[in-house]
């Protein structure tokens, strides 16, 4: 038996010895009893409101009452439960510091949102990046520190996607990348990189294109020019026809690279406006494409079935419109056989957007490529591309002149029976009867 058990069974024994003894020798049994259990239940009275003051007091190891026996026991019970959750405390005190010194050392802005979108924890990066700071800004809600109607959309999770592009609040010159994750009790996890050094990037990329292929123009111009001028030149060497001929051709091709280098780039540049473009009268455009197409492009090799919505017009700029039609129609020649069909739809999609889509029955694309194919210069087979007149740029086009008007692609395919591609509009381009 443990030591402080056997203390306090001696006593006990002792209060039964001074009850026989007090009683055997005054044969006053009812004071014999009451006198020595009265002392020993005072006494251990005393030590359960000594030890209840100790617990109240917060139980320090200073203040724990001087007792022996099973007090004692209990007493030393409390010390290494404490003890043990002294080391444990530290322990996670510890690793939240080291996990707090972690994210205050990454280079993206982090910040800790609560249910009702407060700040509850913010890292150093978020001062440099969005002009938050710890000891000033916790408590606030994030939306009324970085006033953008993106960021409330995408707090409230009105937003169709996690993140956005911003300018930073505190330098005009750099663009961050916002990203709200969900985690834990509702809460979001907010992260800002800056990806000023990508876009900077980006542009010397764009302008070097643009300038390469505006400088080039002009000599090809002129090179293409002679070429011309050679082919009709009955005077010239009859073996070195066939070889003016290829090169002229040759130039013409360069030339049609480097106008829709340019268009490209031209896109890239005035990126999405929801404001722009003016009313078309899109069946009466479409139904001159297609006699022009029918009189130049496809001179009776491809018949056009045609089903147009006489009364949806679209507020677009012409010009873009008309080069979509083109590249899409164009496309649709160039990949069918002689003979085929082509189909030209303009209505309003099950989702209410104005679309229009260009169906042809011909090679079709592996599912493989689909995803590719508005990548500038991809094209499923080159020489055949190349054959055909084909730059590789086309889609890339068609994608940036739907993207800038808020619309998108969409691409069906069926290898050997024939491709779709549907151009859908925003429902707020349609242009009110
Ligand atoms: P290209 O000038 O080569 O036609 P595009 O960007 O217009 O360039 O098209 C990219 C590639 O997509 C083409 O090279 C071709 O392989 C494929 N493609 C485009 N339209 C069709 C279509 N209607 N049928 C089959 N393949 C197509």
């Amino acid at each position: 038996m443990n030591n402080a058990w056997t203390v306090e069974f001696s006593r006990i024994v002792a209060v039964i010895a001074a009850v026989l003894l007090f009683g055997l020798a005054s044969g006053y049994w009812v004071a014999a009893i009451l006198l020595p259990t009265g002392i020993y239940v005072g006494w251990t009275l005393v030590q359960i409101r000594g030890f209840e003051r100790w617990i109240r007091l917060g139980a320090k190891t200073k203040l724990a009452p001087d007792s022996s026996g099973i007090w004692e026991l209990i007493v030393q019970h409390i010390y290494r439960i404490q003890k043990k959750d002294r080391e444990r405390k530290s322990r996670l005190t510890d690793m939240a510091q080291r996990f707090e010194a972690t994210i205050s050392a990454l280079p993206e802005a982090t910040i800790v949102l609560n249910l009702q979108l407060e700040i509850e924890w913010v890292n150093d990066a978020a001062k440099e990046a969005l002009g938050i700071e710890k000891e000033r800004d916790l408590g606030q809600r994030l939306d009324n520190l970085v006033r953008i109607p993106q960021l409330t959309e995408l707090l409230e999770g009105n937003s169709a996607s996690r993140q956005f592009e911003m300018q930073s609040p505190v330098d005009q010159q750099k663009t961050l990348v916002l990203t709200s994750t969900d985690f834990g009790n509702q809460q979001k996890l907010i992260t800002a990189r800056d990806i000023s050094q990508r876009i900077a990037v980006q542009k010397l990329r764009k302008a070097f294109i643009a300038n390469a292929s505006h400088e080039l123009r002009t000599p090809l111009t002129v090179i293409s020019g002679y070429l011309e001028m050679l082919e009709l030149d009955d005077e010239i060497p009859k073996g070195l026809k066939e070889q003016v001929a290829n090169a002229s051709h040759q130039a013409f091709r360069m030339k049609k690279i480097l106008d829709d280098l340019l268009t490209l780039s031209k896109l890239e540049e005035k990126g999405h406006n929801r404001n722009i473009g003016e009313n078309l009268d899109v069946p009466q455009l479409l139904r001159q494409q297609v006699i022009d197409f029918e009189k130049t492009r496809a001179k009776g090799t491809h018949q056009f079935s045609v089903e147009i919505d006489e009364s949806l017009k679209l507020k677009a700029v012409e010009s873009e419109f008309f080069s979509l039609c083109q590249n899409l129609l164009s496309n649709a020649v160039k990949y069918s056989p002689d003979g085929s069909s082509i189909g030209v739809c303009w209505q309003i999609s099950e989702n209410g957007n104005p679309c229009l889509s260009v169906s042809d029955n011909g090679e079709g694309i592996a599912p493989e490529h689909v995803s590719r194919l508005t990548e500038r210069f991809f094209r499923v087979n080159v020489s055949r591309s190349r054959q055909v007149g084909g730059t590789g740029l086309g889609l890339s086009i068609v994608k940036h002149i739907l993207e800038n008007h808020g619309g998108h692609l969409h691409i069906q395919s069926e290898l050997g029976r024939g491709s779709k591609f549907t151009a859908c509009f925003p429902d707020y381009r349609i242009v009110a009867n």
